[in-house]
């Protein structure tokens, strides 16, 4: 029988098998007399942490922690993936807790659109789901932009206590934690410390911020619902803007269709002649089709001409699900959760988005 490993630095179970999850440690050394994890030996070598996978269970047991201390919790989401990386039912965990909410991702953004419309957008939309926080704020973890002004906000809003940062799996959260460790690191000279959470088998990374309270990351939760988890790393990688995005405008006739690769659809219905402004990764393909033969279209061509996903992936997508709006107002986005947006510029267009089922389609006043 195999002998169970643990890692000396966290406790978790060493595999070998996958790198995403808990206790990964190369095979080769596993041989060892003592074997600590890649995520330990990163953290205990660099000062760097990487993200892991955490059961529901974990999960819970952490959230269940954070309600009952007394703490400010900082919440990040994707901008782009707004209701994908939403984290439902946060607010029920963390009991009496403030929360502060953060996008990231906001280099993405092109300059057209208006950083304090989507900050408004966001802290709306966090209200419609319950939570009411005590800041908004907009960066970018990956070139720092705002993250002066939100450490500012932070040590405001944390009144001396413990902060935890949590957050679903690719918002950039592990990016954000090596910048705030690169920040403190700086100031204080501190060390990184890792602190056992009861319940689980989880060291969570502490970064001192005074010498009372941390700032502590949390692993990373997989939502199901991420447009993220329905494609391989190579589709990732196209429907994942790496810079601005570049607006692209389609003039569309009545009946006519578009398709985000193989993951979303845009069907313009009626409304006349007009332009559409549509917001996605530069290397995402939008393929431009007749609304009546869109549907055969989909059946021929998904994993085909509409990638991602590619290839037999496309079989294991959910179907792909109607949401249908007549647009009212001038200047309206309906988001495509995880993939972007497309502008609306006049009223009076009646318009289907279609996404994989479970995936989340919004209607906002423009950015822009
Ligand atoms: P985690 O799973 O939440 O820990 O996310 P990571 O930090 O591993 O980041 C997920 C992906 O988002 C990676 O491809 C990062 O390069 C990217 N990313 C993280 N922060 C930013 C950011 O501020 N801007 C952009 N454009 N990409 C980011």
């Amino acid at each position: 029988s195999t002998q169970e490993i643990r890692c000396i630095g966290c406790g978790a179970e060493i595999q070998s098998e996958d790198p995403k999850k808990l206790g990964y440690a190369p095979p080769s050394s596993v041989q060892k007399d003592e074997v600590i994890c890649k995520r330990c030996f990163r953290l205990k070598n660099y000062n760097e942490i990487q993200d892991v996978e955490l059961t529901d269970d974990d999960f819970i047991r952490i959230l269940n922690g954070i309600g009952s201390t007394d703490a400010l919790v900082v919440k990040v989401v994707d901008i782009f993936d707004f209701s994908g990386s939403w984290l439902n039912g946060l607010h029920r965990f963390v009991g009496n807790n403030k929360v502060l909410l953060v996008g990231n991702k906001a280099d993405l953004i092109p300059k057209s659109v208006k950083k304090n419309k989507l900050i408004q957008w966001m802290r709306s939309m966090a209200n419609d789901w319950g939570l009411h926080a005590v800041d908004v704020h907009l960066i970018s973890a990956s070139n720092g932009l705002g993250l002066d002004v939100l450490a500012a906000s932070i040590e405001h809003h944390r009144e001396g206590k413990d902060v935890y940062v949590v957050g679903c799996t690719n918002v950039g959260k592990s990016t954000f934690i090596n910048a705030m460790i690169k920040k403190y690191s700086e100031e204080n000279k501190n060390v990184i410390t890792t602190s056992h959470f009861p319940g689980t088998t989880l060291d969570l990374i502490q970064i001192p911020l005074d010498d009372h309270s941390d700032l502590i990351d949390t692993p990373g939760i997989i939502n199901h619902h991420q447009m993220a988890h329905f494609v391989d790393g190579k589709g990732l990688k196209m429907i994942t803007p790496k810079k601005e995005i570049k607006p692209m405008v389609f003039q569309l006739n009545e009946g006519q269709t578009l398709f985000f690769g193989g993951l979303g659809r845009f069907d313009y219905v009626s409304g006349g002649r007009r332009a559409f402004t549509c917001h996605f990764s530069n290397e995402l393909n939008i393929h431009r089709t007749k609304l009546e033969n869109a549907d055969s279209l989909y059946e021929r061509q998904a994993g085909e001409i509409l990638v991602p996903p590619f290839g037999e992936q496309a079989k294991e997508l959910p179907a792909l699900v109607k949401h249908e709006y007549t647009i009212k107002e001038p200047k309206i986005d309906v988001v495509f959760s995880g993939l972007g947006w497309v502008t609306v510029n006049e009223p009076g267009a009646k318009i289907v988005a279609h996404v994989p089922k479970g995936v989340g389609v919004t209607i906002r006043k423009s950015l822009i």
